[in-house]
């Protein structure tokens, strides 16, 4: 007989952790299982063994607005771990001193933001009065019409609000490209206003930039496999779900590993990526027009290249380039605490979007940074190259097209106790770390409704 207190979570990221730990606080016993050995999905990190140095798949950036996110990590202990910027401040490198940096005002939101515009050295001043209306404009439509907003892309969007080339070159592309993550002919304006809105044109604190001082899979597989291992619960690495058994009901009974276990539960919850999700389902649900939709949707890739320079070559945190292929330098030393000391010379650089250069040979991409980086900071261009890693993920998230708005799904499904959970989910949020959490405390919620249902019926 099963407990209908017990909940299969498949996977290990943001979303599985989250839902694991809301339904632990629940009372629910949890066993939560990752096929691979160790936690934290897409957002890992781990110690290089030549430098000590912690390096996370892809530079990964928490914003203020982050709200179920940072909930989430002080549930776990961690909310120590998390540097809070006071205010939103980007320095953006249009070539060799040509730095202009967007810093929001100590004003109420949204004016903090429409200041920090008015002050944007790398627009003239038409432009920046024209972007700055153009954001409030872009709120209103989002607030009158957004199924309009949902079927227009960011380009067409900038057509409508008449900006400039420089004004989408400087300022809105590279916005919309980091938070959506794809070209701007292709990303949703719905997203982007979405973005806006919570992030840009809301309290002044959203906007903020908050970073983990710490690797990634510091930050929160750690204190959340805690917390499921307290409640009752386990949580096993090297376990690969290959299969659920439904019965004729469309009930799942049981989850199969690849090793041959199988494990019983009276709810489930796939917290996978969609092609993950696929993979285990059987025959006549993948028919299923739900689930056959959730399989039209697609995937937009991000490159990070890890550099250790012999030296510093910039003292900011994080720098935007305008201009060139790649978008963003970290500085590492000025993000870590822990190691920065040792190698002052650490940068990651990220390119979001990459559909194009995802096949490009490793070494060229090193050199196209480097180049990149020679072109804005000319310093760098004395500075060896002592190790460098380049990581690419080609299904880093999913992506953020007009159409996917009906193709994300709830988290309820045909299977009566299957429950989705990950950042591709239907939370009106790009696929981020956010979205993760919100749709891990979602799923969580609907098996504690189905269980709290069944307890009373
Ligand atoms: C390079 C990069 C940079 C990013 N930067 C940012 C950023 O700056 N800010 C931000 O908010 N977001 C960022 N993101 C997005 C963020 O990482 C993701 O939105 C988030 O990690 C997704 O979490 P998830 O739990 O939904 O999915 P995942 O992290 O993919 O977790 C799913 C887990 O399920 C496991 N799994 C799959 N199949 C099975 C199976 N059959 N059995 C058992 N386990 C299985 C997987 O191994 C994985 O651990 C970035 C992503 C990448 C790739």
């Amino acid at each position: 007989m099963v407990d209908a207190r017990d909940v299969v979570v498949i996977g290990g990221g943001f979303a599985g952790l989250s839902a694991g730990v809301a339904l632990a606080d629940l009372g629910f016993r949890v066993a939560l299982l990752e096929r691979k050995p160790a936690l934290g999905g897409r957002a890992y990190s781990f110690e290089d063994p030549d430098t000590g140095d912690f390096v996370d798949n892809g530079q990964h950036v928490l914003m203020g607005c982050y709200n179920e996110s940072i909930g989430f990590l002080r549930r776990i202990g961690s909310g120590d771990n998390l540097v809070f910027h006071n205010d939103l401040e980007i320095e953006m490198l249009a070539g060799p001193g040509r730095s202009a940096t967007l810093r929001t005002a100590h004003l109420p939101g949204p004016l903090h933001m429409s200041a920090a515009l008015m002050r944007y050295r790398h627009l003239s001043l038409a432009e920046r009065y024209s972007a700055a209306k153009g954001g409030l404009r872009l709120l209103k439509m989002r607030r009158e019409d957004r199924a309009a907003l949902e079927k227009t892309t960011v380009a067409e969007l900038m057509d409508q609000l008449g900006q400039s080339d420089n004004a989408r070159r400087a300022f809105w592309y590279p916005l919309s490209i980091a938070t959506l993550n794809d070209e701007p002919e292709v990303s949703s304006a719905a997203l982007l206003a979405e973005v806006l809105v919570r992030a840009f044109f809301s309290r002044r604190s959203d906007s903020a930039f908050v970073y983990s001082r710490v690797g990634l899979s510091d930050l929160y597989c750690t204190g959340a496999r805690k917390i499921i291992e307290q409640a009752g619960g386990v949580v096993a690495s090297h376990a690969l779900v290959d299969g659920l058994e439904v019965d004729g009901d469309g009930v799942v009974e049981r989850v199969r590993l690849r090793d041959g276990r199988r494990l019983e539960a009276a709810n489930f919850i796939a917290a996978v990526p969609p092609h993950h999700l696929a993979r285990m389902l059987p025959e006549n649900a993948v028919a299923d027009p739900f689930f056959q939709r959730i399989g039209e949707l697609g995937t937009s890739p991000i490159i990070c290249v890890h550099v250790w320079l012999d030296r510093e070559v910039t003292r900011s945190a994080f720098v935007g380039f305008i201009g060139t292929t790649t978008q963003w330098l970290f500085n590492k030393r000025r993000i870590f605490e822990r190691h920065g000391e040792r190698h002052p010379g650490y940068l990651s650089f990220v390119i979001s979007g990459a559909r194009s250069l995802i096949d490009m040979p490793n070494e060229d991409l090193l050199d196209l940074v480097i180049n990149d980086l020679g072109a804005m900071i000319p310093a760098a261009r004395n500075a060896k190259v002592t190790k460098a890693l380049v990581l690419k993920e080609k299904q880093a998230t999913t992506a953020p097209s007009t159409a996917s708005h009906h193709l994300r799904p709830a988290a309820a499904t045909p299977l009566k106790n299957l429950f989705l959970a990950g950042d591709w989910i239907q939370t009106g949020l790009p696929a981020t770390i956010e979205s993760a959490v919100v749709s891990g405390r979602a799923a969580a919620a609907a098996v504690a409704a189905r269980a709290e249902a069944a307890g009373s019926g």
